[in-house]
């Protein structure tokens, strides 16, 4: 399917995403102790995808440590923020901010070529008229509004109580790895979730166990070997996206994801990356001519899957 060359300033206008970001570097300094991470909020632990303890420092940002794991290759933060610290943002309404700020204002093009593309792709796939969704960290919904007018039966799970308030449709308050599911789904998806998870493999082990036998799952994360990644180890800075320091606490390898998907049983059918690198760091607008240009070597960045996410689609072994 064909890819979108997807300008990020018609999705976020800069004014919004440097607020944001000023915002929420403000809501987690009562993390810190003269920089340093208080114990009340963070924890060591051993790499939330592979348990290794093994790691070394790639960068720090905003005062978060991320250490590179030694085994799996994976990014992650070190100390990392105690179970319940990130919760708090989501029921407490910090979060709502970046719904409100970011998402809402482009939620035009969302809805009428992002979302449509994914819900293309898992059709493209999925080979069914009668698709039952679930949508794990829903967020406004709008994904799960455009299954829905395709007559999919569509559910989602959001830890905040005012996810999906725009739309008719049933949403589990919670967090997904307690909730208890009475049915099974043909498609459980998680865009832009994993990543704020403490344990995003049980997360994917459990969408599996939830999944119909020819189920899929779909998820979206921020790339742990992608040109920004490697870009912020030479030239440290704290971009208004992909760190999303407190937020974003664990980065994937691809690698990792073909080991899960083995031990799931399932296969990677399609991986593609979809990196707003060039935009996130220029954090400028430009001439047409200009952005076309840089829209034109994100498209490359992307093609070699060095994007700063990845969007998979796992489906059971044939
Ligand atoms: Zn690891």
């Amino acid at each position: 399917m064909e890819k979108i060359k997807l300008n990020l300033f018609h999705l976020k206008a800069k004014e919004d995403l440097l607020s944001v970001h000023q915002f929420f570097k403000e809501s987690i300094k009562k993390w810190f102790d003269n920089d340093e991470p208080k114990e009340d909020f963070f924890h060591i632990r051993s790499c939330p995808l592979c348990n290794s303890d093994r790691s070394e420092l790639e960068y720090e940002i905003d005062n978060f440590s991320y250490h590179r794991c030694l085994e799996c290759e994976s990014i992650y933060t070190k100390p990392h923020l105690k179970d319940g610290v990130l919760d708090e943002l989501y029921s407490d309404g910090t979060y709502q901010v970046y719904q409100d700020s970011l998402v809402k204002k482009g939620s035009k093009i969302r809805k009428g070529v992002l979302e449509l593309r994914k819900s293309s792709q898992i059709e493209n796939i999925i080979n069914s008229d009668e698709v039952s969704l679930l949508d794990v960290g829903c967020g406004s919904g709008t994904f799960m509004q455009v299954c829905k007018e395709k007559g999919w039966l569509v559910e989602g799970v959001d830890p905040s109580p005012e996810a999906c308030s725009e739309y008719d449709i049933e949403v589990y308050q919670g967090n997904f790895n307690e909730i208890s599911f009475k049915k099974k789904y043909d498609v459980v998806t998680f865009w832009g979730v994993l990543e704020h998870l403490s344990e995003p493999i049980l997360a994917i082990r459990k969408a599996k166990d939830i999944l119909n036998p020819d189920g899929m799952i779909v998820f979206e994360v921020p790339s742990a070997n992608c040109f920004m990644s490697e870009y912020l180890k030479k030239f440290n800075f704290s971009p208004t996206r992909y760190i999303e320091s407190g937020r974003h606490n664990i980065f994937f390898l691809k690698k990792l994801i073909d080991q899960i998907a083995y031990e799931l049983k399932m296969e990677v059918s399609l991986i593609e990356s979809n990196g707003l690198d060039i935009q996130t760091i220029l954090l400028e607008e430009f001439d047409q001519i200009t952005t076309e240009k840089i829209l034109n070597i994100q498209d490359t960045i992307n093609d070699l899957l060095l994007g700063d996410h990845y969007r998979i689609f796992l489906t059971s072994q044939k």
